[in-house]
């Protein structure tokens, strides 16, 4: 399932080879469990404000920037961007809802999945769209010893957010790999289509509501319905394929 999928993918993008020597892990949703809370501070901060949003369209826009989900929220439902106040506004009550939820847990085997490739000698890198201070400040005592700060790519090093390239092309480049040499663990439909557009291979791990389908025609090379799980099960063998074409 996993060697078709990648000889898939040299295929299509003409690549010389397939070795992945760091690994690009989106957050939330991912190594985290925020996604319920992040989804109801959304609706919550936006029931505040008026404007109509759901939990579903809190999914569909996962990874996106704060600023991009508003902007899109007042474009629907008042035919304009919002302006740079309203946005402060707004991201400060879904920081204050997202707070009142409580500590977020860690997902169910990403730090057993980390600990896998990091005695592998992978590098290990966060990419997310995620400006949650709070969330940033917890990686070193969630995950203790994975994480190094300059292997983050989070919202204040983008201009663009998912699912504009940026946030993986600048990741690339953090690491100094060729996107051949890369693979990104995403969870939502906007990171699969963020890490595509970077021509990196995807493995998309279904850990919400979403059906996996989403995730399939946002570009994943790969979808794990049995989300991290599954990821932590079938590691070593996504982990050991590699190609090297003549
Ligand atoms: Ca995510």
């Amino acid at each position: 399932m996993f060697l078709s999928a990648i000889e898939s993918f040299l295929q299509l993008r003409n690549y010389p080879s397939f070795q992945p020597k760091v690994i690009f892990f989106d957050m939330d949703g991912v190594l985290y469990d925020s996604m319920k809370s992040h989804a109801s501070a959304w609706v919550s901060a936006m029931t505040d404000i008026k404007i109509p949003f759901t939990a579903y369209e809190a999914y569909m826009n996962e990874g996106r920037t704060g600023q991009s989900t508003i902007d899109g929220a007042y474009q629907q439902h008042r035919g304009r961007n919002a302006t740079e106040e309203e946005k402060q506004q707004i991201y400060k009550l879904k920081t204050h809802y997202f707070e009142l939820c409580g500590p977020t847990e860690k997902m169910p085997y990403a730090h057993e999945v980390l600990k896998k490739a990091q005695q592998q000698g992978l590098g290990i890198f966060i990419v997310t769209g995620s400006g949650q201070l709070t969330l940033i400040d917890n990686l070193e005592s969630s995950f203790p010893g994975v994480f190094h700060k300059e292997r983050l790519v989070t919202a204040f090093d983008v201009i663009q957010g998912k699912p504009h390239p940026e946030p993986y092309l600048k990741a690339l480049a953090k690491a100094g790999v060729q996107p051949w040499e890369a693979m990104v663990i995403e969870n939502a439909p906007l990171g699969v289509e963020s890490a595509v557009a970077a021509g990196i291979f995807t493995v998309a791990v279904n850990t919400g509501p979403l059906e996996s389908k989403i995730l399939y025609d946002s570009g994943a090379n790969i979808v794990l319905d049995g989300g991290m799980r599954e990821l932590y099960e079938k590691w070593e063998q996504l982990s050991s394929i590699q190609i090297l074409q003549p």
